[in-house]
């Protein structure tokens, strides 16, 4: 085995920098008399939602962009839940609106996902910003794999013509992951829980990305010599602590780049959050 140490990719610098590049859009609405504002929805007391929600507030208001957080317990209604989605949608002041997932399991996610105004969906998970993406031509591209993606390029990772190996095909990460991929030229190879042979086709790969929530299944033997392994899985492990998908002690020995987690994939996604929701107001200004 070659004897390499991977390049970090540094995710939270990257993130801040996205953050502080963003400023001069908010000032700049706020010179046409439009302040950026997101509307968030959380069901339930699941802790890992209420830190990721309270995560992506934080980061708008560090940017000047104003939010608001409606909170709901875990027994809610679906037509509380689709009234206050209307609310949102008529609201001038609100020009994204987010559904922290997953929603408690009483609650269709597909119906409540599908009432949010395509134009305020800067998760880019509604069906007709999906399909835009899969035109090729986005409004929205869902944060996670958007922040993939500009980790890959602030890093230099090339992907025309290489080849790219996504683990899980989830409708927010791994299918539109895929996609973005694909639109840059890498050949895609999407796998998943039913995947056989799944080291053989990870070893292959020039750009690795794993997005299963299965802590530490990728060990240095599914990696490529000189490959970049991108780390998208937070798991919760028995102590506390968050795992990713990849053992990253081993991995990054072969490996060229590598993203940590914490660190890494989390604060991009919710920097591209921001940068959506600006762009959402852009839009709705335009
Ligand atoms: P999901 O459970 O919806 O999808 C997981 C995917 O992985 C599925 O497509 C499944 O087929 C595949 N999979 C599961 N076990 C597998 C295995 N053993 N081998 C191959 N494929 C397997 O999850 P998700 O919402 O896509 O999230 C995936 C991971 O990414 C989770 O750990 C989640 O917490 C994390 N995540 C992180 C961020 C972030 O900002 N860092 C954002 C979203 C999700």
């Amino acid at each position: 085995m070659q004897h390499m140490t991977a390049r970090l990719i540094d995710g939270k610098a990257l993130a801040a920098e996205v953050r502080a590049a963003l400023r001069p859009a908010v000032t700049a609405l706020a010179a046409r008399g439009a302040q950026p504002g997101l509307a968030a929805i959380v069901a339930g007391d699941d802790p890992a939602s209420r830190v990721y929600v309270r995560n992506k507030v934080r980061a708008c208001e560090e940017t000047g962009v104003r939010s608001e957080l409606h909170e709901f317990p875990a027994d809610v209604a679906e037509r509380a839940l689709l009234e206050c989605v209307a609310g949102l949608n008529r609201d001038p002041a609100v020009h994204g609106i987010l559904v922290q997932l997953p929603l408690p399991a009483h609650l269709d996610t597909e119906r409540v996902l599908a009432a949010v105004s395509p134009a305020k969906d800067v998760d880019g998970f509604h069906v007709e910003n999906l399909g835009a993406l899969l035109r090729g031509a986005p409004r929205f591209v869902p944060c996670t794999p958007a922040g993939v993606l500009r980790l890959l390029d602030h890093a230099g990772v090339p992907l025309a013509g290489r080849h790219a190996v996504v683990i899980g095909r989830s409708n927010i990460v791994g299918k539109p992951l895929a996609l973005l991929l694909l639109q840059r030229d890498a050949t895609v190879t999407i796998c998943h829980s039913k995947t056989a042979r799944l080291a053989e086709l990870a070893r292959q790969a020039d750009v690795l990305v794993a997005a299963a929530g299965r802590p530490r299944m990728v060990g240095a033997e599914m990696v490529k010599p000189g490959a970049c392994v991108i780390d998208v899985g937070t798991s919760r492990t028995a102590d506390g602590k968050l795992s990713g998908d990849v053992d990253f002690a081993a991995a990054s020995k072969v490996a060229g780049w590598i993203t940590p987690v914490p660190g890494g994939v989390g604060p991009m996604t919710v920097a591209m959050l921001v940068a959506n929701t600006v762009r959402a107001t852009e839009l709705s200004i335009a």
